[in-house]
């Protein structure tokens, strides 16, 4: 399984219908944690932030407003969409799920279509590559489904660490990554790997990104990383 698929926890009291969210999950190609509880949440995503959780509404002790409230109120994962799962469907509780921040609302039971179709829109804003978008920056066009990569039209040939440090990039032009954040996002944390490791991709997909020409767009950040333009 490669690091820059998209991770999605599950939060879920009801054994049954976690594992159902969970296999639906793990169908499309998602790598999928669990939590039963609003306190378990908390503490996974403070070990390693999901790139989406789908929430239920009705859990134990804290609820998953409560859950929600507290995530979208912390800079460190105020970015990180959560769709909200409830029974009730009365327009009062749509509000008040929103109010909390939930970036999204379905209403149990769900269309298993429905609920994916909403977790890729979720994803498509936030890490586009990995749902198949194409991505553009400047005269470079990176092509996550069918995994090329184009500069000024002509194809590149890009190792497979490389074209997921591309991507990467290519989510968020600009954005200044740390050798760690790279790490954790192309390598995975459960894979020990040197931030030095880092600077080597780096390198071959500096010239890589420079096999007919042009400038190299990656740009060192003294002190911080490397960014994208
Ligand atoms: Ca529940």
């Amino acid at each position: 399984m490669s690091a820059d698929q998209p991770t999605v926890l599950v939060v879920e009291d009801e054994p049954a219908q976690r594992e159902v969210l969970a296999y639906n999950l793990e169908a499309e190609g998602f790598r999928v944690s669990k939590a039963e509880n609003g306190e378990e949440a908390l503490l996974l995503v403070d070990e390693d932030a999901p790139d989406l959780i789908v929430l239920d509404w009705m859990l134990p002790s804290v609820s998953g407003i409560e859950v929600c409230r507290r995530l979208k109120s912390r800079a460190e994962t105020r970015g990180v969409p959560v769709i909200m799962l409830s029974a009730r469907s009365e327009e009062v509780d749509r509000v008040r799920g929103l109010e909390t921040g939930a970036d999204d609302y379905v209403v149990k039971p769900y269309s298993v279509v429905e609920l994916m179709a909403r977790v890729r829109s979720q994803l498509r804003r936030t890490r586009p590559a990995t749902v198949g978008q194409r991505l553009e920056f400047a005269d470079i066009v990176l092509d996550a489904e069918t995994h090329k990569v184009f500069r000024d039209e002509k194809p590149l040939k890009l190792g497979p660490t490389e074209f997921r440090l591309l991507s990467t990039f290519m989510e968020k032009p600009g954005r200044v990554w740390s050798r760690e954040q790279l790490l954790d996002r192309v390598w995975g944390r459960d894979i020990y790997v040197d931030t030095r490791t880092v600077d080597v991709h780096i390198g071959r997909l500096r010239k890589a990104l420079c096999q007919h020409g042009g400038d190299d767009p990656v740009r060192t950040v003294r002190g911080a990383g490397y960014a994208l333009g």
